[in-house]
């Protein structure tokens, strides 16, 4: 396997892409594929040097582990050591769909896909292409997010293009991603569900689902590894501001050289160098999040002021992620 792809080619996913991107990975190599969250980066789960080759193409600090990607709960059998009667009902309610559970590892999984740990993060995505690829290469894909360490997660091809140039072999573009953010990962192992990441489906909907309340992370299951980090940052600095600052006007800061302003409520004020409403509900605010993150950075734009959301339901996760994007 030739260490490092010098050209990164970009082919729509199609069946026939499909199958060249699926022969990649069956050398060892690295493809970049769409999901319903965002795009991931992956490499076949059960070889140690390709999953190694991810964290080397992303920058990754090595104790950030892995998602594993199945088809279904068949190959699920080969990643974990056993399910839970919780893990059950959550993959009967949400599976395929964005929700990662955290189980015990099996012993095919290696230490470079969970760095080191126990358990194992495994989820079965609702994209065609995603499904196709991991039907075709016969075999579950682990993949984090297809983007440089600590960005903004990729919601195109382009996207990832820009960050992993000759870094990877193949992307798939399967044009942009319906949810926007990543995966919800509960930890399954007990009897409630432990929230380790929110994501676009709610802890309400899961908590339903599971029949027990939601959980916080505590000392037995700590919040997931890369979630402590700065991280989903562009290069701009990214400021919050509240929902009544911009009802008014009343941006301190904003000023038409090199700011901008990502938002939901109407704004009368003068325009900035870069201005992104986002009308709709929340989960086209959720949608459009990590794209504007980067458009913004690519009008040069120094700092970034973001209308802060309701910190529940999809919110949560929206809120999840500016926190740690607008840490310095
Ligand atoms: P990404 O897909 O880029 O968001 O990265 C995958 C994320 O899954 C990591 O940042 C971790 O937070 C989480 N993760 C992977 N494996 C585990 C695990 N065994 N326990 C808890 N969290 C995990
Ligand atoms: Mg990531």
């Amino acid at each position: 396997m030739p260490s490092r792809p010098r050209r990164t080619r970009v082919r729509r996913a199609t069946p026939a892409a499909v199958q060249e991107a699926a022969e990649v990975l069956r050398r060892g190599g690295l493809v970049a594929f769409p999901t319903e969250t965002v795009y991931g980066l992956g490499a076949r789960a059960f070889d140690a040097a390709a999953a190694r080759r991810i964290y080397r193409a992303k920058g990754r600090p090595s104790d950030n582990p892995l998602i594993v990607h199945v088809d279904g709960t068949e190959m699920l059998a080969r990643v974990v050591r056993r399910t839970t009667p919780l893990a059950r009902r959550l993959m009967a309610a949400f599976w395929p769909g964005p929700l990662t559970l955290v189980l015990e590892r099996s012993a095919l999984v290696p230490d470079a896909v969970t760095g080191g740990r126990a358990t194992v993060a495994v989820r079965c995505p609702a994209h065609a292409a995603a499904r196709a690829l991991i039907r075709a290469l016969g075999e579950p894909i682990a993949a984090p997010s297809a983007n440089l360490s600590g960005r903004p997660s990729p919601t195109t091809a382009a996207h990832v293009l820009r960050d992993l140039n000759g870094r990877v072999a193949l992307i798939l573009d399967g044009g942009p991603c319906r949810r926007g953010l990543e995966s919800a990962i509960i930890d399954a192992r007990g009897r409630r569900p432990v929230l380790l990441r929110p994501g676009t489906l709610t802890p309400a909907a899961i908590a339903r689902a599971a029949g027990a309340s939601i959980a916080a992370p505590g000392r037995r299951a700590p919040a997931a590894p890369g979630t402590r980090h700065r991280h989903y940052a562009p290069s701009c600095r990214v400021e919050l501001v509240l929902p009544a600052q911009i009802r008014r006007g009343d941006v301190a800061g904003l000023s038409a050289r090199a700011t901008g302003l990502l938002h939901r409520t109407p704004w009368s004020g003068p325009d900035p160098a870069f201005r992104r409403r986002v009308a709709g509900g929340l989960d086209a605010y959720a949608r459009a999040l990590f794209a504007a993150l980067r458009d913004a950075e690519k009008e040069r734009v120094r700092v970034l002021f973001v209308e802060t959301v309701a910190d529940r339901g999809v919110g949560r996760a929206v809120m999840d992620r500016l926190r740690r994007a607008a840490t310095r």
